[in-house]
């Protein structure tokens, strides 16, 4: 075990540190000390407890990104509770879900969303988080006192629940404990190199594994510090480069900053390190980022269940199309779907994982549970992959956009693979739609970049010589763009629904 006897919260805000250093810029040029936000993660851990939060207790927050959600993020921590982020995209109705799935003892709202949410929450008690105002915490915290005796926890005490992103189904709520997280952002800050120089450029949102457990625990752990925006803008995001040292970012990201006309090797010249995760970065975006920067993106792969698990290399070959090694500490296999038995380098398996990463289990979910782990404790990711001769991890996609069309499989990504290097083709999404004859039917949903026209017949005479006749689309639906969720994930599940009638 990695955590003896300090928390996760006191390597993440330690004693040790200076309290004069930096730890937070905000877009409007506030400054917050390593000092100050331990001071203000007391007041707010006393405002929990003075509202009847105990150790042990859920705090369920839907709030847009701020200094405030961090602290609260931490006084949670620091008070033993269990910090369970939720989507600000959330609906009333969706937050209704989660808050009776998770049975919070506390709802911490914005105020905009106060009375819908006291509305909806039933029992549970509700606060805002704003400066002032009804039921403000904030407000609260402000007239405590900042001495708090960070409440004592375990290696597998609950840290968070986080739930998964929701892409292939009704998100899960995985529990994460003190360990899985701590352990995780060790091994990121030695692969990565990260140290107390550090400044994080930061426009991810806080309400998943990526800005807030990578991004944030990071940063902290380090001793470092981070530019705090409130969301990702092309524009103030190449206007703070020059400030930072690191940026994390979606594969959107890299491809909107592409389209921007001042981002030159000039731009970048601080900037030790940009990471791409929680989608495949194409190989083409890492391409123009090379040519247009001077830099290769580190791209690395994991979820909310097991944080990070794979990253390519910081000094060696970063290579596009692969998301590089297993970190340290992580146990990964390829393996055969059916039976969990290793399988040959290069075949094409499920991905199994086992680490301290690894999360507890799905909250309240222990059949659930039980059906993704095998005997010997690894994790079914439902991610297919295939590992290459050197090592290098390559994801081929999720288990369930699986085609099997005519009794064959077919890979999606094989063939968005080849329709992307097609004239004219910005990007493509390959899905399998039922079918009489061949029970699926493969299918490319495909949006132009306007060089060149693209139209059914040409893409399906241009796949003719490069794909097996079973993977050739035997649709073609040409789009103004793809739906993606918040973290630039493509929704397959919705494009299945709106192409659903394609063949009649
Ligand atoms: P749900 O589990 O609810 O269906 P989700 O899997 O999208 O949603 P997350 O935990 O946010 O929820 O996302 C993890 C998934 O994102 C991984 O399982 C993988 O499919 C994908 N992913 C993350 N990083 C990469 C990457 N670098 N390349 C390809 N896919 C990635
Ligand atoms: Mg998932």
């Amino acid at each position: 075990h990695t955590l003896p006897d300090r928390t996760l919260f006191d390597h993440l805000l330690n004693p040790a540190t200076d309290p004069a250093r930096l730890a937070i810029e905000t877009a409007d040029g506030g400054r917050l000390s390593y000092g100050d936000l331990r001071a203000a993660t007391g007041r707010m851990a006393n405002a929990l407890a003075a509202a009847g939060v105990r150790p042990g207790d859920r705090v369920a927050v839907q709030v847009e990104k701020s200094v405030e959600a961090l602290v609260l993020y931490l006084a949670c921590l620091r008070a033993g509770m269990v910090y369970l982020p939720l989507n600000t995209a959330y609906t009333p109705a969706e937050l209704s879900y989660f808050v009776g799935d998770a049975e919070p003892a506390l709802v911490v709202c914005d105020p905009a969303r106060f009375d819908a949410t006291v509305a909806l929450a039933g029992t549970v008690a509700v606060r805002t988080l704003d400066a002032r105002g009804q039921g403000s915490l904030t407000e609260a915290a402000a007239g405590q006192p900042e001495e708090f005796a960070t409440v004592a926890r375990g290696p597998d005490d609950l840290a968070a629940i986080l739930y998964t992103s929701g892409t292939t189904g009704r998100s899960k709520g995985a529990m994460l404990t003190q360990e899985n997280l701590l352990s995780n952002a060790r091994v990121l800050q030695a692969e990565w190199r990260f140290g107390p120089d550090d400044v994080l450029l930061h426009a991810l949102p806080i309400f998943h594994t990526h800005g807030l457990f990578v991004a944030c625990n990071l940063v902290l752990l380090s001793g470092a510090s981070m530019v705090l925006l409130p969301r990702f803008d092309p524009a103030d995001v190449l206007a703070r480069l020059p400030a930072a040292t690191v940026m994390m970012g979606v594969p959107t990201f890299y491809t909107r900053l592409l389209g921007q006309q001042g981002l030159t090797p000039e731009a970048c010249r601080s900037i030790r390190l940009f990471v791409s995760g929680s989608a495949p970065l194409l190989a083409e975006t890492h391409r123009a980022w090379e040519e247009r920067t001077g830099h290769r993106i580190l791209e690395r792969y994991g979820m909310t269940e097991t944080g990070m698990l794979t990253s390519n290399p910081y000094d060696g070959d970063r290579v596009a199309g692969t998301v590089g090694f297993p970190l340290p500490g992580v146990d990964l296999r390829i393996a055969d779907p059916a039976t969990g038995a290793p399988l040959p380098e290069d075949a094409i398996g499920a991905i199994e994982v086992r680490g301290p990463n690894v999360f507890k289990g799905y909250w309240r979910m222990p059949e659930k549970t039980a059906a993704e782990f095998r005997p010997d404790g690894f994790f079914i990711t439902g991610d297919l992959g295939r590992i290459d001769g050197r090592g290098y991890v390559h994801i081929v996609g999720r288990g369930k956009d699986l085609i099997i069309s005519g009794g064959f499989n077919v890979y999606p990504k094989e063939v968005e693979g080849e329709i992307d290097e097609l004239p004219g083709v910005l990007e493509s999404a390959v899905i399998g739609i039922p079918h009489p004859d061949f029970g699926e039917a493969v299918v490319a949903v495909v949006v132009a970049d306007g060089t060149a026209p693209v139209t059914e017949a040409g893409i399906a005479a241009a796949l003719k010589d490069r794909l097996a006749r079973y993977k050739q689309p035997k649709r073609v639906v040409v789009v103004d763009e793809l739906p993606r969720n918040s973290m630039g994930k493509v929704q397959k599940a919705q494009l299945r629904d709106t192409h659903a009638g394609v063949f009649g």
